[in-house]
């Protein structure tokens, strides 16, 4: 079936890259042989809502939309309690994520659902497109040596965390309490990619198809107001009311508290009044990604039709060339006949 958007070579999943990839996701069930303690969920659940926090206040709203200021030593806080997510440093996740919003649901864009749900989800991080990090696009943290360090060793705070939990519990510590969370916090990292421009509904106008649910929002510890984060982007909270649940931006209200974080981002009144759907604004985002998907559609019909009018073509000249054969072979049988006087 032929799509709007075409799947190019280093857009192909890379099997043998991602092999570690596939082994955190195989390690939870390892869990089978040694059992669990309530201490391993205990630490599962610690670990997840702990990392979802450094990966939605930190990579995402900090280093990719500096919704707030932090100062240096927290800012490496941050950086590396992102990274124990396993997602990358913080300079590659922060630079692609502005990519993004930049191009959000075009050609361009890195992971639109327009591409397919599971292009947008994992796709595009197990191909090689998208290794390296632009440091021209993440250039304000870029400067910063420790971040370009831990960047590049992303995989020391991980695997710190990791024996962390082995010398806390031993095996089943590993395999639940660190392997387990991290593959939920893959995935519900990835949900905001994917899922949050497929489900929930839309309140402002925006030129893609972001949405807010408030089950996405819970999961990912308020990532789920995604239409209002597409809408204003670079506001400390993605809730903009007070009934939209938004975890993360508690925890930074209560760094703001202690002083250790500060300038908290919020989207103005009129902000707010402004760009509704409900209010009679044309909604554009959507507009534009049905009729990509309608022009696909098309494209794809056009193929099928042209495709059945070649085959019927085939089947009728075959149809001629033996009835041409048979006549000719009647012919002969008959010329070959005696003929009675
Ligand atoms: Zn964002
Ligand atoms: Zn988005």
């Amino acid at each position: 079936m032929s799509h709007a958007f075409e799947r190019a070579q280093d857009e192909r999943v890379n099997w043998v890259k991602n092999i570690p990839f596939l082994l955190v996701h195989a390690a939870p069930l390892l869990a089978f042989y040694t059992g669990v303690r309530p201490f391993d969920i205990a630490l599962c659940a610690g670990l997840y809502v702990l990392r979802m926090f450094f990966i939605t206040a930190g990579y995402h709203r900090y280093f990719s939309h500096r919704a707030y200021k932090l100062g240096r030593f927290m800012q490496f806080l941050m950086a590396f309690g992102g990274a124990t997510a396993a997602q990358k440093g913080p300079l590659w996740w922060a630079a692609h994520h502005r990519h993004h919003h930049k191009y959000s649901d075009t050609n361009e864009d890195i992971h639109s659902p327009l591409k397919g749900f599971w292009w947008s989800h994992v796709g595009w991080i197990m191909c090689n497109k998208y290794n390296q990090t632009d440091l021209d696009a993440i250039k304000d943290f870029a400067k910063y040596p420790e971040l370009r360090w831990l960047n590049k060793y992303h995989l020391v705070p991980p695997i710190a965390l990791g024996v962390a939990c082995f010398l806390a519990g031993g095996w089943s510590a590993l395999f639940i309490g660190f392997f387990l969370s991290t593959v939920l916090v893959y995935h519900g990292t990835f949900f905001i990619n994917s899922l949050t421009h497929l489900f929930g509904r839309r309140r402002y106008v925006t030129t893609d198809t972001s949405r807010n649910s408030l089950i996405l929002a819970l999961v990912t510890l308020g990532e789920g107001w995604h239409n209002n984060h597409h809408y204003y982007q670079s506001t400390a909270n993605q809730g903009f009311f007070w009934w939209e649940i938004d975890l993360s931006y508690y925890g930074l209200r209560l760094l703001s508290l202690f002083g250790l974080a500060h300038d908290l981002r919020k989207p103005p009144q009129h902000v707010l009044d402004a760009n509704r759907i409900r209010d009679g604004y044309a909604d554009i985002g959507m507009f534009e990604a049905k009729l990509a998907k309608a022009a696909a559609q098309l494209q794809d019909a056009r193929h099928r039709t042209s495709a059945y009018y070649e085959q019927r073509k085939r089947a009728v000249d075959e149809l001629v060339e033996s009835t041409r054969e048979a006549a000719l072979r009647i012919a002969k049988m008959t010329a070959k006949t005696p003929v009675d006087p």
